[in-house]
């Protein structure tokens, strides 16, 4: 969609919708067609649609992007902690290219590491997250460098933004270092947030045994070969704090508390198309329709001892359509009732992992316990923390005390901004300057331009966002195959 026909739409269907006029925005824009255009945010999503603005820039365009934490490139995800962190995607569908889905695996060719390696194998591999960054790294330095040889524009700010203003439509300003600066259009890629604290449990905020980041390995420095680890959740995060873990040398049993405290499923079957269940799946279908199509294609496959995982893969390409079509109380309904389930069929590990998994349960290394945390109270330099059982049909709720040397929070990434006191997109949503995403996830935007929308619904129409931020109107928008479309849309916008 043409970025000045989204506008014109706006000015004509909002009432009130400013007291701009059409003639004096448009002035405003050409007085902007320089497209002083800035990123919030510097991880993959951020420094994507700068490689997409690079690669198509017009002249006289102005890029800047802010990062708090002064990185620029891999990102939360990608940096390089551990080389036991593996991605979860073959790296056969790893390129940051949409044109060149085989960018990382001819990268990959050229690393020493790899030269040896079959081709085939290589992209059915789940090769570690610090090497995707070197990757990345290489790609961004590439796109530095043609933005040079341009003579682009490009200012990398290790800055954090702390407040938005979009009062003016045409003109968003951001404050940083407590100067407000404006800009023709805000892209925001600020990413993943830290967990959310376990409700009902104060005592556990400010102590040191509690790790609230389990994406920083500072608190490795706190570990002995037998300290006592409870790790709150049960999905990637709680592989990998396992992984690092075991590496730092740990040797005692690691409790891991989630609310269902479902197993990790493998990734089983590569490349098994379910060409007949995709054929299925309707244009149009209600959470019952699909949970029936589903269940019925999952008793064939089983029947014939094949695993379900692969009709999660089926599902995916339609999850985004799928979404956008339920109403609020089938969104809810999932939330409620389907998403752990979800979660673990989406989220696999590779099976080597799996493997190590199951031995270390096995060896009862790793229990893996459904509950929650009910209290925490502190005791000198551990935590008593509360843990209520599951209620099971019959099984009454039992209760129990654990007490760890260090509780670590893996629960994966806060996604409701409402509750991120001081947060900018917190407060603008406070002002209704935006306004939170379907059932609190992330923030509303209209789908079509990934514009956001503000508290009366209307499109703030020079301001994006990418990645999690997405997470309430599309639901998948988390990996690198949603964010990499995403950014290319985004540039064509900017840029149209
Ligand atoms: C541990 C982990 C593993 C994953 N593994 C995979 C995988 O294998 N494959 C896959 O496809 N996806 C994976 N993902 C999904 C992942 O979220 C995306 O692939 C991607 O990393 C998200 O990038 P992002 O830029 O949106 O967010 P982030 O990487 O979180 O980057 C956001 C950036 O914004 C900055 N920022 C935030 N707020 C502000 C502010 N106010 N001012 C200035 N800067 C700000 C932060 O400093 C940060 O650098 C993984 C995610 C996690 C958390």
């Amino acid at each position: 969609m043409n970025f000045c026909f989204t506008l014109t739409a706006f000015f004509i269907d909002r009432k009130g919708a400013g007291q701009l006029s059409q003639r004096r925005y448009q002035r405003s824009r050409l007085k902007n067609q320089m497209q002083n255009i800035a990123i919030v945010g510097g991880g993959i999503a951020g420094i994507l649609v700068a490689i997409q603005l690079i690669n198509r820039a017009k002249p006289g365009m102005s890029l800047t992007i802010f990062d708090k934490a002064g990185q620029f490139g891999r990102g939360l995800a990608y940096q390089p902690r551990q080389v036991a962190h593996l991605l979860n995607v073959p790296a056969g569908k790893m390129s940051l290219d949409l044109k060149a889905p085989d960018d990382f695996l001819q990268w990959l060719a050229r690393q020493p590491a790899f030269v040896a390696d079959e081709p085939a194998v290589l992209a059915q591999a789940y090769l570690p997250r610090a090497l995707f960054g070197d990757y990345v790294a290489a790609r961004w330095q590439e796109a530095l460098n043609r933005a040079a040889q341009q003579g682009l524009t490009l200012e990398l700010r290790a800055e954090e933004v702390t407040a938005l203003d979009l009062t003016n439509k045409a003109e968003p300003r951001l404050k940083t270092e407590d100067k407000w600066l404006t800009f023709a259009a805000l892209v925001l890629a600020c990413g993943n947030e830290l967990p959310r604290h376990p409700a009902g449990a104060p005592a556990l905020t400010n102590h040191p045994a509690y790790v609230h980041n389990p994406w920083s390995d500072s608190w490795l420095q706190q570990l002995k070969p037998h300290s006592k680890v409870l790790i709150l959740g049960n999905g990637l995060t709680m592989v990998d704090t396992l992984l690092s873990l075991r590496a730092a040398g740990l040797k005692t049993p690691v409790l891991s508390v989630s609310p269902h405290g479902y197993g990790m499923l493998p990734h089983r079957h590569p490349g098994l198309q379910l060409s007949q269940f995709s054929q299925a799946l309707p244009e149009q279908a209600s959470l019952r329709q699909l949970l029936r199509l589903f269940n019925r294609a999952r008793h064939q496959v089983r029947r014939l001892g094949v695993s379900a995982e692969p009709l999660i893969d089926a599902l995916r390409p339609h999850t985004q359509r799928y979404w956008q079509q339920f109403s609020l109380a089938e969104k809810t309904l999932f939330m409620c009732r389907l998403r752990h389930l979800w979660g673990v069929a989406r989220h696999r590990v590779p099976l080597h992992l799996h493997d190590q998994l199951q031995q270390q349960r096995l060896n009862g290394l790793l229990e893996v316990h459904a509950g929650q945390v009910m209290q925490a109270r502190s005791a000198g330099d551990q935590l008593i923390l509360q843990i209520c059982s599951r209620v099971h049909r019959d099984v009454a709720a039992q209760t129990f005390d654990y007490c760890a040397d260090l509780v670590i929070n893996c629960t994966g990434p806060e996604q409701d901004y409402r509750k991120l006191t001081g947060h900018p997109l917190q407060q603008a949503i406070a002002a209704g300057a935006l306004a939170a995403g379907p059932l609190g996830l992330g923030l509303a935007a209209d789908t079509v331009s990934l514009c956001v929308k503000d508290a009366n619904d209307a499109v703030q129409p020079a301001v994006y966002a990418i990645g999690s931020l997405l997470r309430g109107e599309l639901w998948e928008s988390t990996a690198l195959h949603e964010i990499r479309l995403q950014a290319q849309h985004i540039a064509g916008e900017l840029l149209s």
